[in-house]
Parts: C-alpha cells; structure tokens; sequence
C-alpha cells in the first residue's frame, strides 16, 4: 500500500509527522476543543431562545422560592430557573422535573462547584 506524503503536525512547534493536519495526539485535542465549543454555543443559542425564556418566566411562577435555601427554612425569591442535571451533561432542556428555582447567591454556589466558568 502506498503511503502519503507525511506531512508536520500543524499544531505549533509539534516535531511530529503525520498524514493528515495533526498528529494523532494534537488531533484528538484539538477535535475535544472543537467539541466542548460546538456544546457551549448550542447551550447559549439555548438561554436566548424564546422557548427557553417561556419555560424559567413559568417555573418561577409555579416555585417562586429558591430551592436551595428552603432546605435551611429560609424564603428567598428566587430569580432563576436552573437545571438539575445540566444540559452540557445530557440533562432535559425544558423538562419541568429538571428545573429548580434559585436564587442568584446560591446558583453562584451551584455554578462554583461544578467548576462553570460563572463560578467566581
Ligand atoms: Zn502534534
Ligand atoms: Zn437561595
């Protein structure tokens, strides 16, 4: 069988020498970047869509309390919606039984344990 010309990594300063644009350690990150970057784009076409706004405008309808600090007996108005099982991990958009209400201090928790990128 023939072999292709071989060509250098294209990912920077990578000595290797490869048939097709990475080597296939370059290739395997830069397809798991590209990956996690089609997710977070998909997600935040997700929270601008109007669906979306429909659903959390009726959620905080039904539990207008934060979830969270009801668990410590306290009443806070909540002022998002959150999902359970986030959508990044395959949790249901727009499952009502996927959505909690939060207030802002403890979703800040939330996000600052799962390691998003709101979590400061
Ligand atoms: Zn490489
Ligand atoms: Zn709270």
């Amino acid at each position: 069988m023939p072999r292709k010309p071989l060509k250098p990594c294209k990912y920077g300063g990578c000595p290797e020498l490869t048939e097709g644009n990475y080597c296939k350690e370059h290739q395997a990150l830069v397809d798991s970047q590209y990956n996690k970057y089609q997710r977070d784009k998909v997600s935040q076409r997700f929270y601008q869509s109007g669906e979306w706004r429909a659903t959390k405008k009726r959620h905080l309808m039904i539990e207008p309390l934060c979830r969270e600090c009801m668990k410590d007996n306290k009443l806070t108005k909540a002022t998002l919606v959150d999902h359970i099982t986030p959508i990044k991990k395959g949790g249901a958009p727009l499952d009502e039984n996927n959505l909690q209400s939060l207030c802002w201090s403890c979703h800040s928790k939330k996000s600052a344990e799962e390691g998003s990128r709101w979590g400061k």
